[in-house]
């Protein structure tokens, strides 16, 4: 279909080495080796390139690896991004460790979430190297640690890292996720007055307080849900923890309550305020006992890279070239490293391949899909950085 210089043999064996060296995340997994072995191997891969490298280390024993093709100077930058940490494997029933391929299948921890589409971009890199071009605009590759857990990695790179555009390789079946849902947390404390069991005239029951407050999240929730987004679907809300109480025979003192309130794009964490600051006072003219605070403890915003972006242009025109067909913009439920990247203001799109099983008992990544991506990255490379001819 195309003259790509993509080398799938060696594309298949990266991944099968890269399978083979444990990265769960340590902060999931206590005692769990992290991403300096990968972090390492992946270094001197690209070094082995002619890549300049660099290894930083963004917190204690957590590495990402970052390596630079530099152009001409008179191109546009593009950063591929993935991340090296995996979930935990104790629960799975496949070899994690050993990777095996069936069916076109290949199979082991982190194969599709996200060791296949990390390789599928190492693979593009290596094919441009390969074909001798010499890029106008700098091709930068990242593979950062701890995506899986607070996403220190790409928290880190982006203090200093600058590029035009950039593609995360999670898994998208070969099309364009170019939006997806933030998130918010909020926790809520209801105060009651402790006394004896017996002491109803003065006892404030702070539990029974939180029950209002878990029907209006109910309510918001149904409303939510008839919110639109034509790529990620609705918002919505849910009550994730609870506690509250002294002992049996005590009206309890406070009941606090945490809740998630997943954000569609459009959507801000002053929208999620506006509703608590709405519901607690509503309650409150109803009931002159309830008394109530709310705080969000921790959000993330939803992400909208615009369609007419020069990514989504340029990813649509190789895959036309590499693949033979027009890739379709998709959305994500679930928030994702790109939106860090977009934050400072760099449209970033999630393109990589197929699979299932990511966070699984089995895992799996269609191994074509692999190859496809990394043809689909060689020729974005080439178009969004320039070549020089
Ligand atoms: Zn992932």
């Amino acid at each position: 279909m195309s003259n790509s210089k993509v080398d799938e043999d060696g594309a298949i064996q990266l991944l099968k080495e890269l399978i083979k060296i444990d990265s769960v995340n340590p902060s999931l997994v206590s005692g769990a080796k992290g991403e300096k072995e990968i972090a390492e191997y992946i270094a001197s891969w690209l070094k082995s390139l002619g890549l300049k490298i660099r290894i930083d280390e963004v917190a204690k024993g957590r590495y990402n690896t970052v390596g630079i093709l530099e152009g001409t100077g008179e191109g546009k930058s593009l950063m591929l991004n993935g991340h090296t940490d995996t979930v935990g494997y104790d629960y799975m029933t496949i070899d994690p460790l050993k990777p095996t391929i069936k069916d076109g299948k290949l199979y082991g921890r982190g194969s599709i979430d996200m060791k296949g589409g990390l390789t599928a971009s190492l693979s593009a890199v290596k094919a441009i190297v390969d074909s001798g071009t010499t890029l106008k605009g700098d091709l930068i590759v990242a593979a950062v640690c701890d995506e899986e857990y607070a996403s220190i990695g790409t928290e880190h790179l982006m203090k200093t890292t600058h590029v035009d555009s950039a593609i995360v390789g999670e898994p998208s079946d070969l099309q364009i996720l170019r939006c997806h849902k933030g998130f918010a947390w909020v926790k809520i404390e209801t105060k009651g007055i402790a006394v004896h069991g017996s002491l109803w005239q003065s006892g404030v029951d702070a539990i029974t307080k939180m029950g209002k407050v878990l029907n209006d999240i109910a309510e918001l929730d149904k409303k939510l849900k008839k919110t639109y987004h034509e790529l990620t679907g609705p918002a919505s809300i849910h009550s994730s923890l609870i506690e509250g109480g002294l002992e049996l025979s005590t009206y309890p003192d406070k009941c606090i309550l945490q809740a998630e309130r997943r954000l569609i794009p459009g959507e801000t964490v002053k929208d999620v305020e506006n509703e608590f600051k709405t519901m607690l006072e509503k309650i409150k003219q109803l009931d002159p006992k309830f008394n109530a605070e709310y705080e969000i403890t921790f959000h993330r915003n939803p992400m909208d890279v615009p369609a007419t972006s020069e990514i989504c242009k340029t990813i649509i025109k190789a895959s036309e070239k590499a693949l033979g067909f027009k890739p379709i913009f998709i959305g994500g439920s679930a928030w994702l490293d790109t939106q860090i990247i977009w934050e400072k203001g760099i449209p970033a799109v999630v393109y990589g391949p197929s699979g299932d099983g990511a966070h699984a008992a089995v895992e799996y990544v269609d191994l074509q899909t692999v190859i496809d991506a990394a043809k689909v990255q060689e020729f974005t490379i080439k178009e969004f950085c320039g070549v020089q001819s």
